[in-house]
């Protein structure tokens, strides 16, 4: 007050003119300030379920700090990648049904008899008895209701599926396409484009690299599988989508010789700079690949080597235990899933603002059933405490789902604001396993293209998104009803 007394006295007329229009001016920047904060609160409110969806789908992402390569392929994409093997030699074959053969009796398979839709090589099929080959269909003489059952085998989408059904069948059906490292290699490529066409600007894998063999059933080392893998990367639709990708070698974590598997993965990720991480991976509840079993090794593994840093799943069970808290014990900077965090209240505490993230798969949960309804997950609850947290996809592939779906649902489920939108984001890149000058140059990209977005967005309004066409895939159609809707208003 006696700043506004001091300046109507010192001012001339002139003077108090100009003050007036200040205030004014002042007063409008205050309306912008708040304008701002609400813009995106005043979109939610009055965007329909679509509109969302496509605002989410253009709006600028992160990483994707949380993705197993051979479970991110959408199953039309694995149809076709299948039969584009030929030029590489590969032909395979789904079981189509089941002749009671004989052999089916015999103990020792690597998948269960009884599994229709599971998929083997030429090497595979040769392997066969007589009786059991008729029950095979070769991919490219499917008729069209086979081509739909095949890929319907790869989805996670019946109200009857899921845990069970996921870990023991949909692995299995992929069966020797994942034993391809031609196969994966597109997989990687597919992943880059659709990801860098949401919008992202990072991946970082978990790729495997054993159990690969060539056409001729000549079997291929993991270090072969690697150079195929980092040549793939080269080509130019890899390069065309600019974005940057590290990848991560996993654990299978219960195996009886993990921790000799461990130290191969472990030299094996020091030697290849494309290799940031290992990782565990494998059912929590099989307690044969408790996180503990491995301290020894990881311990006896630092003394000689630096550099390999850990993310590794933990707390994806149903029960509560200790194993985020464990986990950390063995040096991980992330923590894959993290659900049951929320029931050991020290670490939780202890996580607070902390260095180590918890890689949050929303869609995954659900449909593993490790939560039956969102209001179970506790995202929001480590989120608004300080707990670093990113969205990831894990199995899009087998969820039918995209990242924009991840959005979707943190969005509508918890009514996410538009400083988290951008936390989670950059959280994606700073946590990231990238070296600290790439890690600075996507952030400054994020960044960049965001602030873009924000200007776009407060100046044409919903014409930024209006034209986008975001994949609605089987999860959000099923989970949110999206698909139904036709029309999309355009307003200013
Ligand atoms: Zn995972």
């Amino acid at each position: 007050m006696f700043f506004d007394l001091f300046l109507e006295k010192v001012l001339s007329f002139s003077g108090k003119r100009l003050y007036r229009l200040l205030m004014v001016m002042a007063g409008l920047f205050a309306v912008q300030g708040v304008y701002a904060q609400d813009w995106f609160e005043a979109f939610k409110d009055r965007a329909t379920p679509a509109q969302l969806h496509q605002f989410l789908y253009v709006m600028p992402k992160g990483g994707d700090l949380h993705l197993h390569i051979t479970g991110s392929v959408l199953s039309e994409w694995i149809y076709a990648i299948a039969l584009e093997q030929s030029a590489n030699g590969y032909r395979y074959y789904s079981k189509q049904r089941i002749e009671n053969c004989p052999s089916g009796l015999i103990g020792g398979r690597s998948t269960p008899y009884l599994l229709l839709y599971q998929t083997v090589d030429q090497v595979g099929f040769d392997a066969l008895d007589p009786c059991e080959q008729q029950e095979y269909v070769a991919l490219d003489e499917f008729t069209p209701v086979q081509i739909e059952r095949w890929q319907n085998g790869l989805r996670l989408d019946k109200p009857y599926e899921g845990r069970d059904e996921f870990f023991s069948k949909h692995w299995e059906r992929l069966g020797d396409l994942a034993r391809n490292p031609y196969v994966v290699g597109e997989f990687l490529v597919r992943n880059m484009q659709a990801f860098a066409a949401e919008g992202l600007i990072y991946m970082e894998p978990q790729v495997p690299i054993f159990g690969f063999r060539q056409a001729d059933g000549q079997t291929l080392t993991p270090d072969e599988v690697m150079a195929l893998y980092i040549d793939r990367l080269a080509e130019k639709d890899a390069q065309d989508t600019g974005m940057t990708l590290r990848m991560q070698v996993s654990l299978l974590r219960f195996l009886p010789n993990a921790e000799e598997v461990l130290t191969y993965l472990y030299k094996f990720a020091h030697a290849y700079e494309q290799v940031v991480a290992v990782n565990f991976v494998g059912r929590e509840d099989n307690d044969k690949g408790y996180p503990l079993r491995f301290l020894e090794t990881l311990r006896e593994l630092r003394k000689t080597y630096s550099g390999v840093q850990l993310s590794i799943h933990a707390g994806e069970v149903d029960e509560p235990n200790y194993h985020v808290r464990d986990t950390l014990l063995l040096g991980a900077q992330r923590i894959g899933h993290g659900v049951n965090l929320i029931t050991d209240p020290d670490t939780l505490v202890d996580m607070r603002y902390g260095p180590y993230l918890v890689e949050i798969n929303l869609i995954s949960n659900l449909l593993l059933e490790y939560i039956s309804q969102y209001d179970q997950h506790p995202f929001p609850e480590y989120l608004r405490t300080g707990v670093p947290v990113a969205l990831s996809t894990d199995d899009r592939g087998m969820w039918d789902s995209t990242m924009t779906d991840e959005f979707f649902v943190a969005v509508t489920e918890f009514d996410l604001s538009w400083t988290e939108l951008l936390m989670l984001s950059r959280n994606s890149l700073s946590y990231s396993f990238l070296d600290d000058n790439e890690k600075q140059r996507v952030l400054a990209l994020y960044n960049k293209r965001i602030e873009r977005f924000e200007k776009d967005f407060q100046r044409k309004g919903d014409k930024v998104f209006a034209d986008a066409q975001p994949p609605r895939l089987g999860f959000i159609c099923r989970q949110y009803e999206l698909c139904e809707e036709t029309s999309i208003e355009v307003t200013e």
